[in-house]
C-alpha cells in the first residue's frame, strides 16, 4: 500500500516506526490525558486540543475534569454550566457540540461510549480526525489521524505535500498497527516538538534518516495578522457588574456574557482602568476599559444585567471578559478608583 504514497517501503518503513516509537516512549510530555486511556478523559483532550495550544489546555482540561468528571454528569449539567468551565478557550461550538453528544451517549447509548472510529462519527462534533483518535487512543483501532502537525511532517518526510487527502493516505500507510494510539500521538507529538512550521530541529529528530527536506521545505508564509481596537465599559454597582449576553445567533460567542462595547461617540475622556492585549484567532485586539456610572451605563446598554462575582464567576463569560474581571478583582485599587 505504501509504494506511490512514501519513499521507503518494507523494511525501511518497519525501522522508521520503530524509530518514532522509540522517541516517543523517552520524549513524550507527561500530559495529564495521557495518565490512562479512559474514552472520556480522551475525547475532552481531543475537543479542547482543536485549534489550541496544549499550554491553553491543561489549566481548563483540570477544572472540566474536576467539574464533570465523567459523561453522566457531563449530560446532566445545564449548557451554560459547561460554557462557563470552557470560557477563555474559544471556539465555544466545540463545548455545546460536545455536551450535545454526552447527552446522547447517555440517553441512547447507556452511558457507553463507540469502540470504533465510524461510531464516533454518528456523535455530534465528531469529525474524521477526531474519530480516529479517540478510537486508536482509547480503543487501540488501526486507524491513522491527520492533523496540520501529522499533514506537515509527512510532506516534508516525502519531500512534497500534494494536499490533505494524500497525507490520510500516508499516514494510513506509515501506521505502526500493533500500537497505532501510540503512533499518531508521536507523530502529532513530533509535529508539535521537533518538526514545527518555522524551525524544524532536524538534527535531533528520530525520521532524519528517512526523511527527503530535512528542513529544506520553506514553510508557507504567514498571513499578516489584523489589529484591533476594543473599548469596555466597566460599570459597577453594589458590588455587581453590568453584562450582556451576545445575541443567540451571533457568528461567534452565541449567548455568551460580556462587559458592554462603548462605541467611539460614547466615549468621554475617561482615564482607563486598564489596557490589555487580547489575540482571537488572527487578530490581536488592543482593549482598553473604562469606567462608567451605574446612571451613564443606560446610555450604553439597556438590556444589560448586574451580576455579583459570586454568581459572574459561574457565569458563561467570553474569555475576554473573565480576564478583565479578573484582572480588575485582583487590582481593588484600580476598580476603587473607578467606584468613587
Ligand atoms: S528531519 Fe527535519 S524536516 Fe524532516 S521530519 Fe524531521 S524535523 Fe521534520
Amino acid at each position: 500500500m505504501s509504494k506511490n504514497i512514501l519513499p521507503f517501503e518494507g523494511p525501511g518503513l518497519r525501522k522508521l516506526r520503530r524509530a518514532l516509537l522509540a522517541w516517543y516512549d523517552q520524549h513524550r510530555r507527561e500530559l495529564p490525558w495521557r495518565r490512562n486511556t479512559d474514552p472520556y478523559r480522551v475525547w475532552v483532550s481531543e475537543i479542547m486540543l482543536q485549534q489550541t495550544r496544549v499550554a491553553a489546555v491543561l489549566d481548563h482540561y483540570a477544572r472540566f475534569m474536576q467539574r464533570f468528571p465523567d459523561v453522566r454528569v457531563l449530560a446532566a449539567v445545564r449548557e451554560s454550566s459547561v460554557l462557563a468551565v470552557w470560557s477563555g478557550l474559544g471556539y465555544y461550538h466545540r463545548a455545546r457540540r460536545m455536551h450535545q453528544a454526552a447527552k446522547v451517549v447517555v440517553r441512547e447509548r447507556r452511558g457507553k461510549f463507540p469502540q470504533s472510529a465510524a461510531g464516533w462519527l454518528e456523535l455530534p462534533g465528531i469529525g474524521r480526525y477526531t474519530a480516529a483518535a479517540i478510537a486508536s487512543i482509547a480503543f487501540g483501532e488501526s486507524v491513522a489521524v491527520v492533523d496540520g502537525n501529522v499533514e506537515r511532517v509527512l510532506g516534508r518526510i516525502a519531500g512534497a505535500n500534494p494536499g490533505r487527502e494524500a497525507a490520510w493516505q500516508r499516514a494510513e500507510a506509515v501506521l505502526d498497527r500493533r500500537r497505532p494510539g501510540d503512533f499518531n500521538q508521536a507523530m502529532m507529538e513530533l509535529g508539535a516538538t521537533i518538526c514545527t512550521p518555522r524551525a524544524p530541529q532536524c538534527l535531533l529528530c528520530p525520521l532524519y534518516t528517512w526523511c527527503v527536506s530535512r528542513g529544506a521545505e520553506a514553510s508557507r508564509p504567514q498571513p499578516p495578522r489584523k489589529r484591533k481596537e476594543l473599548h469596555y465599559a466597566l460599570a459597577r454597582e453594589n458590588g455587581a457588574v453590568l453584562l450582556m449576553q451576545r445575541a443567540a445567533d451571533a457568528p461567534i460567542m452565541a449567548g455568551m456574557w460580556e462587559l458592554p462595547i462603548i462605541q467611539d461617540d460614547q466615549r468621554n475622556g475617561d482615564k482607563p482602568l486598564a489596557k490589555l492585549k487580547h489575540s482571537i484567532t488572527d487578530t490581536d485586539y488592543e482593549v482598553t476599559v473604562l469606567p462608567v456610572s451605574a446612571e451613564r451605563s443606560h446610555g450604553i446598554t439597556a438590556d444589560g444585567r448586574w451580576f455579583t462575582r459570586k454568581r459572574w464567576e459561574r457565569l458563561a463569560l467570553t474569555g475576554l471578559t473573565r480576564k478583565i474581571l479578573r484582572r480588575l478583582a485582583l487590582e481593588p485599587s484600580a476598580v476603587s478608583s473607578e467606584s468613587k
